[in-house]
């Protein structure tokens, strides 16, 4: 059995899933890209199986054109969108999807998060997005998905739940805490009433602030080196935003 490690961590992060209450039972799955030189395709979790009963082989490994490559389980009735991320944006290396109880409440009433706190933009965008009601394991959910997610690392999906990706498993599964989190305050917010919101621009203000914190800020230096310096200053006053999200292939972010 190829991939042990990573079908270790896909596990843990399914356990953690149930920790965090993201996900109650067997709702929700996780899958990681599995690098070329490594054979390519990606890992996800078989359907049906309760996480605290996954070993590594019941992890479900699948080519980029939807068929199984090793496993004696069907991979999860949702396994089309997660193939679907991975084949639209290359930078995708791990999703996580839940139906937590926030963020299934607000997709519920087909509203999104706008950007009633900073911490939104920590999906890359100055919202996160609810994509449009589709039938789960379905081309059509996938398309919405996709729309959903242009620009961002996370959505949330109409009478479903929410998806986020990220670099690695860690990440994906943290930035769909981190959705969870601004679901729930968004809905206490709005018992209060409606909430102001932040401006575009303060929203940008804080992307670039995200962009240049702590690991990031040697990043910014490094792609600064490498790139013309007419191209960081004029009368631009942050870099271009496709860089500075590392969403390579957006055009338009807010
Ligand atoms: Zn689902």
């Amino acid at each position: 059995m190829r991939h042990i490690d990573l079908r270790n961590k896909i596990i843990k992060t399914a356990l953690q899933l149930n920790e965090t209450g993201l996900s109650a039972g067997a709702s929700g799955n996780v899958s990681a890209r599995i690098p070329d030189v490594d054979g390519g395709g990606f890992l996800v979790t078989p359907s049906g199986v309760k996480y605290h009963k996954l070993r590594a082989e019941d992890i479900v490994y699948m080519d980029f054109e939807g068929n199984v490559i090793e496993g004696h389980y069907v991979p999860s009735s949702e396994w089309r969108f997660h193939m679907d991320i991975y084949n639209a944006r290359d930078y995708a290396k791990a999703i996580v999807h839940a139906h937590p109880p926030y963020c299934t409440a607000l997709a519920c009433l087909n509203k999104g998060i706008p950007p009633f706190h900073y911490m939104v933009a920590v999906a890359g965008g100055k919202n996160i997005r609810c994509c449009r009601y589709e039938p789960f394991g379905t081309e059509d959910l996938s398309k919405a998905v996709l729309e959903a997610l242009d620009g961002r690392r996370a959505c949330l999906m109409s009478h479903h739940g929410m998806i986020a990706y990220g670099d690695n498993l860690e990440k994906a599964l943290s930035l769909a805490v981190e959705v969870e989190v601004l679901a729930q305050q968004y809905q206490l917010v709005l018992q209060m009433g409606e909430p102001e919101l932040l401006s575009d621009q303060e929203m940008e203000d804080v992307m670039h602030r995200f962009w240049t914190y702590g690991d990031n800020a040697q990043k910014v230096e490094d792609q600064k080196r490498r790139k013309p310096r007419k191209r960081w200053s004029a009368n631009v006053s942050y870099p271009k935003r496709s860089t500075f999200y590392k969403l390579p292939d957006e055009k338009d972010n807010l």
